[in-house]
């Protein structure tokens, strides 16, 4: 028995890719959307695996807001970059299955270890 709890947070943040050729090696920025998989096997006795609103707060710490990207981080923030970064970070807490990090409502990076 298992359940997949997903959450979704926006933030917004530029950034720039290198060794990219195209508009987007020029600064530009985006809303981005940063979905997680989290998969619980059991239930407390209210009927919740882990609690939405957690699960989200603990999101909100990770999530840069209104941050240049490539000065934050050391790696070239690509959405495939990000997914793997924030998934590492949150399966420091959760059962993390998968991480998506939407750079807009068309086009999306999954991440997953298995
Ligand atoms: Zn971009």
């Amino acid at each position: 028995m298992s359940w997949i709890l997903r959450v979704k947070e926006k933030f917004q943040a530029a950034h720039f890719l290198k060794n990219y050729k195209g508009k987007c090696e020029r600064v530009h920025g985006h809303t981005f959307c940063v979905e997680v998989h989290v998969k619980v096997d059991k239930l407390n006795k209210t009927g919740i695996g882990i609690d939405f609103i957690e699960i989200k707060n603990t999101l909100n710490k990770i999530l840069p807001d209104h941050e240049l990207l490539n000065e934050i981080y050391d790696f070239n923030p690509s959405a495939e970059n990000l997914a793997r970064h924030f998934f590492q970070e949150l399966k420091k807490i959760y059962p993390v299955k998968k991480v998506i990090v939407w750079e807009s409502e068309e086009a999306c990076a999954e991440y997953f270890e298995d």
